[in-house]
C-alpha cells in the first residue's frame, strides 16, 4: 500500500484519482481511496465491504453463547436472536452488538434478554 507521511498526516495514493490524500476508506481488495473517490465508489464495492464485515462477525443468529456482563459477571447461557451494527444498541459495523435471550440463567436476577458485545460472549458447547 502506497503510504507517505507528509507533515503530520499520513496520506495514501488514491487508487482512483492518484492524488496523495488521507485515506477515506478501503475497498474489499484493500485498495485505498481519497474522500471524494470513496464517496463515488459504485454501490457494489460498498456492498462488498459490508459483506466482508458480515463474514467476519464472530457469532450468528441462533448460536448458543455464554454471556458475561462487563466480561466478568457470568449471566448464563442464551441464544442470539439479533445482530446489530446500530450505534444505539452499542454496535458498529466493525464491532456489532449481539442481542441474547437467556434461557439458562446463572442467577435469578440475570436479565431475560440483553445486548452484549463480542468480548462478553463465548460459544457455548451444546
Ligand atoms: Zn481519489
Amino acid at each position: 500500500m502506497a503510504q507517505a507521511l507528509i507533515g503530520e498526516s499520513l496520506v495514501t495514493l488514491c487508487e482512483s484519482c492518484r492524488s496523495l490524500a488521507p485515506s477515506a476508506g478501503t475497498d474489499a481488495l484493500g485498495r485505498q481511496y481519497c474522500a471524494d473517490c470513496f464517496a463515488r465508489l459504485p454501490m457494489s464495492s460498498i456492498t462488498h465491504i459490508m459483506e466482508y464485515l458480515e463474514n467476519t462477525v464472530p457469532f450468528q443468529v441462533g448460536e448458543q453463547v455464554q454471556c458475561r456482563t462487563a466480561g466478568v459477571l457470568y449471566d448464563g447461557i442464551g441464544t442470539i436472536d439479533e445482530v446489530s451494527t446500530d450505534p444505539e444498541k452499542f454496535g458498529t459495523p466493525v464491532y456489532p452488538a449481539f442481542h441474547v435471550v437467556l434461557h439458562d440463567k446463572a442467577y435469578p436476577e440475570a436479565p431475560d434478554d440483553c445486548w452484549y458485545m463480542e468480548t462478553q460472549l463465548t460459544k457455548a458447547n451444546t
